[in-house]
């Protein structure tokens, strides 16, 4: 399988180097060539498999420059650090089920895609005799995400920046209780978007940026998505007919993973794409209005994001798979913060989703009621999608909610809405007694390019 960019200056290259090269060189995103079209007797033979075999047959139609026994092992080492033996279970919970997502290393879904990332990069930096050194900056879950996939790894150094005493003390102490020497938490004298503008900032030297082989775990990254449209294969297979799946949705990485399951298997009905008060994908969805607000901090702050990085590669086949329109499209949104979509498109649209959105009285008033009702307690995030989920309900579709992170990580929000904190799990207590390994720093470039020159491997 070949990869190619959605803005047409990449194309021929296989999946390790689309996977190296993270955001295509001509500033597009990276898709494969083509999305494999799987047959209904492969599918259920897929039915019953363990949940690394099914990674297995599915990435290997992706991944087709590795070894098959290769990518056995980069899968196995990277699904063993989950806690729960079928990885990422389905549980039945009132009208809908909950896919957990959450039995990783930080008890959020995005340990499925960088979990795998890490292992993959060690993977193929060893093979090609070089090494790397990441950089990021973190409100909070994908930096411990990313530090949790890379840690121990050979040939790797992590550089997380986090705003000083401004990410929640969870995030706080996944981040910098972790003793491995190749992890460097920053934390930086200053906020989120200081600790972002210091890191473009950084990638914008090039000559540093090379000297250094900096490189990044964000979202966009094909590996990621790949990882995730796993998860929507299985749990399709959970179910005889076709589901539906509810996404409570932030960059658009994880629901456009599901978009690539749904071509592939044609056992996805519709995508759920659920929304906070930051609803600029739901207005998109349900008006075919694209056009970019003011960032509004809620309580399912991973979730708070206007400009969703992933879009760009669902555009890609809304336009017909025609580069020159998603070059004109990103170059026009750029400009005017807006997009618009002919009828036609928005049939389209309508085919692939529907859409909801929560505000945080409604998604406070979800996990009360769900809990009240089910016993089920809901993490914020995952409550905006179950909002979303029971208004669009319908009888004729087994309605599958992704539950992105674990309740434990955001106490304060769930006892606002049922009057207790939930119980924490071993994991995180453990914590709580660890050394700290994290290093303050002014909101200063040269002080943090220092310091990068100085422990970078
Ligand atoms: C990152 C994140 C999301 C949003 O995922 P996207 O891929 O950005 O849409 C939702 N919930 C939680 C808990 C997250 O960490």
């Amino acid at each position: 399988m070949n990869y190619i960019s959605t803005r047409g200056g990449v194309s021929g290259i296989g999946f390790s180097d689309a996977v190296m090269m993270g955001l295509a060189t001509d500033g597009g995103l990276l898709l494969p060539e083509g999305i494999p079209q799987l047959k209904r007797d492969t599918l259920e033979k897929w039915r019953h498999l363990p949940y690394q075999e099914l990674a297995f047959e599915v990435m290997k139609l992706f991944a087709t420059d590795i070894t098959e026994e290769d990518l056995k092992k980069i899968i196995e080492k990277s699904y063993s650090t989950f806690s729960h033996p079928e990885v990422v279970p389905l549980v039945k919970a009132g009208k809908v089920y909950i896919l957990e997502l959450f039995y990783g290393p930080t008890l959020a879904f995005k340990d499925v895609a960088l979990q795998f990332l890490g292992n993959l990069f060690e993977y193929l930096l060893e093979k090609k005799g070089t090494s790397m050194n990441i950089l990021g900056a973190t409100s909070g879950d994908t930096g411990s995400a990313a530090i949790h996939g890379i840690k121990g790894k050979k040939n790797m150094s992590i550089f997380i920046l986090h705003p000083h005493k401004r990410v929640s003390p969870i995030q706080e102490l996944q981040m910098t209780t972790v003793e491995d020497k190749n992890v460097f938490n920053l934390a930086i004298e200053g906020t989120f978007d200081d600790c972002q503008g210091i890191v473009k900032k950084i990638f914008n030297d090039l000559e540093f940026k090379e000297r250094y082989r900096l490189g990044a775990v964000n979202s966009i990254n094909w590996a990621r998505v790949l990882a995730q449209v796993v998860y929507y294969v299985w749990a399709a297979l959970k179910f005889e007919g076709p589901i539906r799946v509810c996404v409570p949705t932030g960059n658009f990485g994880n629901i456009f993973a599901g978009y690539i399951a749904k071509r592939m298997t044609r056992l996805i009905d519709r995508l759920i794409l659920a929304t906070n008060e930051n609803d600029i994908l739901h207005r998109f969805v349900s008006k075919g209005d694209y056009s970019l607000g003011k960032v509004i901090p809620t309580i399912s702050p991973s979730m708070d994001i206007q400009v969703a990085s992933n879009f760009e590669r669902y555009l890609y086949y809304l336009y017909g798979e025609d580069p020159v329109r998603v070059r004109k499209a990103m170059e026009e949104f750029a400009k005017t913060g807006k997009l618009s979509f002919s009828k036609e498109e928005l049939e389209r649209v309508s085919k692939d989703f529907i859409s909801g959105s929560a505000t945080q009285e409604e998604t406070l008033n979800t996990i009360k009621e769900f809990y009240r009702e089910t016993g089920y307690i809901l993490d914020p995030h995952t409550a905006v999608g179950v909002k979303v989920a029971l208004e669009l309900y319908s009888e004729e579709y087994p309605t599958v909610c992704l539950a992105t992170a674990h309740p434990a990580k955001f106490p304060d929000a769930v006892e606002t809405a049922i009057g207790r904190k939930p119980d924490t799990p071993d994991s995180i207590k453990a914590l709580f007694n660890k050394p700290k390994r994290v290093w303050v720093l002014p909101s200063d470039v040269e002080r943090v390019k220092e310091f990068i020159s100085q422990n970078a491997i």
